[in-house]
């Protein structure tokens, strides 16, 4: 059986200017996020990517609040 290697590094960001704009898929629902100095409640259940170029975002991230959730 070969497994797939999930605990290999996070692809980084290629973009030109890297982690200009994140995006977290909560729920079925793309929301805008940005880098924080520490973990945001969302961040600890889900995580952030590119949204440019879906790199995984390795750092601490908060979502930009305003925007509507369908909880
Ligand atoms: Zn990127």
């Amino acid at each position: 059986m070969t497994a797939p290697t999930d605990e290999a590094l996070p692809p980084a960001c290629t973009c030109p200017t890297p982690w200009t704009e994140l995006l977290a898929v909560i729920e079925g629902q793309r929301l805008h996020a940005r880098p924080a100095d520490t973990l945001g409640p969302a961040a600890a259940l889900y995580r952030a990517q590119c949204a440019t170029c879906s790199a995984e975002y390795p750092g601490h991230w908060r979502l930009v609040p305003g925007q509507r959730r369908i909880l």
